[in-house]
C-alpha cells in the first residue's frame, strides 16, 4: 500500500476530462496550478476540471495554488532568439521591444544590476554577463550557446530580487481561488524570511480569508531562515529546481535532507519537487537514477513527491503518475531504509501520538483512527510514520482535503457532529461503515478531548472491533484471551484435537477428565462460589461463569474467543 502522497502539476497535457480522470486514478492526491505560467482563467478551468473528475470518482483531492512570488521573467518575444557565445542582446523599457531588445516583468532591474554580474536565464540554460547598464538599456552577452524564449525566468544566482512576496496577479488569484474555487493550499515561491509569510498572512487577514501556507525553499535566503520560516508556515516544499539555480547543484542533495528532517521534526508536511521523473516528459520510462531519486526522497522522510513538467507538458502524464505511484509504493514497503525522526518531548500531543503509533505496531492493529477537527491530531500521528494506515475522521471538508498531503493518512468524512462522550464509538462506526475496518480488527483510536480544541491530542484507546456474543462473570486476572473450538459437555461429547472451550451447565464429577484438558470453561447459570467456579479456579483454567443459556447458544464445533478477564465471549478468533 502506498503511503507517500503524489502532487501533480496541471498544464496543457492534462486539459481534458479523460486524462484528468486517469491521472487521479493513477494516484494523484493533490493537483497544483502554477501562477508563473498562464492566466487565472486557464487555472480556474483546470481546477474545475480536476474537481469534477474527482467528484465523479468519489475521491477527495487537494488543490494547490502556486504563486509567482518575487521572481523576474522576460516579457513576450515575437520569436525565439538564438545566441552564440559572446552574442549580445538587450533588455529595454516596454515599448522599445525588437528582435534583440527584450522586456522584463520588473523595471527595478535597471536600477540595481551592475556591470560584470552574471545572470541566469531559464534556470541557467542560458548564462549571460551584464556588459553595461543605463537607465533604460541593459546590455547582455551570452556565455554559452542557447535559445531565449518568452516568459523565461531571469535570476541572479545567490540573490533574491527585492520584491514583494506576492505579485498583484498572485493576490487576485489567491482571493479568487479561496473564495470561488475552494483551493486547499497556497504555495509561496521564493520565501526568504518569516516576514514573507507574515506579509501573506496579513494580506489574508485583511481579506478575511485563511488557508494552508506552504513555504517553497528555493534560494539561499530561504535556507538561512529555514527554522523561522517553518515556525510560521503550515508546510514546506523542497523546490529543487530553483535551489539548484540559486545554489550549486551539488548542494541540493544535502539541502533536501536538511529541509525534510527539520520539517519532520517540526511536524510540517514536506513536498519534494522538480525533475523527479524528468526524462518521462519525452520517454516512456524513467532513468534508473530518477527511480532511485523518488525512493530516496521518501526514505529521507518526505510526505509527498511532486511531478512538474512530467504531468503539465509531458508526453506521458498518466504513465508518469503511475510510475511514481509504483516507485513510492515499493519504497514505502521498506521502512527499514527510512530515516525516522527521534524526538524527546515533554508535550502531551507528541507523546500520545507517538505512543499510538507504537501500540499499533506492537499489537498489529488494523489502523489508527483519529478524530480530528483541524487535522492536527492526524498530522501528529502521521509525523511518527506509523506502520499501519492512519484513518482521519473529520466533519470538515477543508480538513479532509488538506489531509491529502499528509503521509500515510486517509481522510474519512463524518456526517454528524462529533460528541465528545462517545467519540471513540462514533469513530469506529464511521470506519466500519466505510469498510476501512471490519469485525475482528483491532484499532488504536487517538484524539484530543475535549473535542474541538486543536492541539490537544491526549487520548489513546485500543479497541477490538467486534460484538460480543455472550457475557458473564470472568474469573481471570492478568490472563490473555483463549481461542478454541466449542465442546458442549454431555455424555456424548467428542473432543477435538485442537484446543477447546468446554461449555457446561452444572457440574458433574464424571466430566472432570475432560474439563482438565480444556483451554477455557464457559459455564451457564453458575456464580463465583459454584462448584464449577471453584474447580476452574483451583485448576487455574480460564473461565467465564454465569453466562445465560450458554449450552443452548453455543454449538459444538464453533470457534470462539473467551476473554476471562472481562467475562466476554466472541465468535471466531479475535485478539483482545
Ligand atoms: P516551480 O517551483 O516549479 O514553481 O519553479 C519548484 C522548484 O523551483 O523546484
Ligand atoms: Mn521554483
Amino acid at each position: 500500500m502506498r503511503r507517500t502522497k503524489i502532487v501533480a502539476t496541471l498544464g496543457p497535457a492534462c486539459d481534458n476530462l479523460d486524462v484528468m480522470t486517469q491521472l487521479l486514478q493513477a494516484g494523484v492526491d493533490v493537483v497544483r496550478v502554477n501562477l508563473s505560467h498562464g492566466e487565472w482563467d486557464l487555472h480556474q478551468k483546470r481546477i474545475r476540471l480536476a474537481r469534477s473528475a474527482a467528484q465523479q470518482l468519489g475521491k477527495e483531492i487537494g488543490v494547490m495554488l502556486d504563486t509567482q512570488g518575487p521572481e523576474v521573467r522576460l516579457g513576450p518575444l515575437q520569436k525565439t532568439l538564438h545566441l552564440e557565445i559572446d552574442d549580445t542582446f538587450y533588455i529595454g523599457r516596454e515599448g522599445n521591444e525588437s528582435d534583440r531588445i527584450l522586456t522584463v516583468t520588473w523595471p527595478g532591474l535597471f536600477g540595481m544590476l551592475q556591470t560584470g554580474q552574471t545572470l541566469w536565464i531559464d534556470d541557467g540554460r542560458l548564462v549571460v554577463e551584464v556588459r553595461s547598464v543605463t537607465n533604460d538599456l541593459i546590455t547582455l552577452a551570452a556565455k554559452n550557446r542557447g535559445d531565449v524564449d518568452s516568459q523565461k525566468k531571469v535570476s541572479l544566482p545567490g540573490y533574491g530580487w527585492p520584491l514583494d512576496p506576492l505579485t498583484q496577479k498572485d493576490r487576485d488569484a489567491i482571493v479568487r481561488g479561496l473564495t470561488e474555487e475552494g483551493i486547499d493550499f497556497v504555495a509561496l515561491s521564493f520565501v526568504r524570511t518569516a516576514e514573507d509569510i507574515f506579509a501573506v498572512r496579513r494580506f489574508l487577514e485583511e481579506q478575511q480569508i485563511s488557508t494552508f501556507l506552504m513555504a517553497k525553499i528555493e534560494n539561499p535566503l530561504g535556507m538561512d531562515h529555514l527554522d523561522e520560516i517553518l515556525q510560521v508556515s503550515d508546510g514546506v516544499m523542497v523546490a529543487r529546481g530553483d535551489l539548484g539555480v540559486e545554489l550549486p547543484e551539488e548542494e541540493v542533495p544535502e539541502l533536501q535532507k536538511t529541509i525534510i528532517r527539520q520539517a519532520n521534526l517540526m511536524g510540517r508536511p514536506v513536498v519534494t519537487a522538480t525533475q523527479m521523473l524528468e526524462s518521462m516528459v519525452d520517454q516512456e520510462r524513467p532513468t534508473r537514477a530518477e527511480a532511485t531519486d523518488v525512493a530516496n526522497a521518501i526514505w529521507d522522510g518526505t510526505d509527498a513527491v511532486m511531478l512538474s513538467a512530467e504531468t503539465a507538458v509531458g508526453k506521458h502524464p498518466v504513465e508518469s503518475v503511475a510510475m511514481m505511484a509504483k516507485i513510492a509504493e515499493r519504497a514505502d514497503a521498506h521502512p527499514e531504509y527510512a530515516h525516522r525522526i527521534k524526538f524527546t518531548t515533554d508535550r502531551i500531543a507528541d507523546a500520545v501520538s507517538r505512543a499510538s503509533a507504537e501500540i499499533a505496531a506492537e499489537l498489529h492493529a488494523r489502523a489508527i483512527l483519529t478524530v480530528t477537527e483541524s487535522g492536527y491530531t492526524a498530522r501528529m500521528v502521521s509525523r511518527c510514520k506509523p506502520s499501519v494506515p492512519v484513518v482521519a475522521i473529520s466533519p470538515h471538508q477543508t480538513t479532509l482535503r488538506q489531509l491529502t498531503l499528509y503521509w500515510g493518512v486517509e481522510g474519512l468524512a463524518m456526517n454528524s457532529a462529533i460528541h465528545t462522550t462517545d467519540m471513540v464509538r462514533q469513530a469506529i462506526e464511521v470506519a466500519r461503515e466505510a469498510m476501512v475496518v471490519e469485525e475482528g480488527d483491532l484499532v488504536v483510536v487517538t484524539a484530543g478531548v475535549p473535542h474541538g480544541t486543536p492541539g490537544t491530542t491526549n487520548l489513546v484507546r485500543v479497541e477490538m472491533i467486534t460484538d460480543p456474543v455472550l457475557e458473564g462473570q470472568g474469573l481471570g486476572v492478568n490472563v490473555g484471551s483463549v481461542t478454541g473450538t466449542v465442546v458442549v459437555i454431555n455424555s456424548q461429547s467428542v473432543l477435538p484435537d485442537s484446543p477447546f472451550v468446554a461449555v457446561v451447565d452444572g457440574y458433574d464429577q464424571s466430566w472432570l477428565p475432560i474439563l482438565d484438558q480444556a483451554s477455557a470453561i464457559v459455564a451457564s447459570n453458575a456464580g463465583w462460589t459454584s462448584d464449577i467456579a471453584v474447580y476452574a479456579l483451583s485448576r487455574k483454567i480460564p473461565a467465564v461463569v454465569g453466562v445465560q443459556d450458554a449450552t443452548q447458544k453455543l454449538k459444538s464445533g464453533q470457534i470462539v474467543t473467551v476473554d476471562p478477564v472481562r467475562g466476554v465471549i466472541y465468535l471466531g478468533k479475535t485478539q483482545v
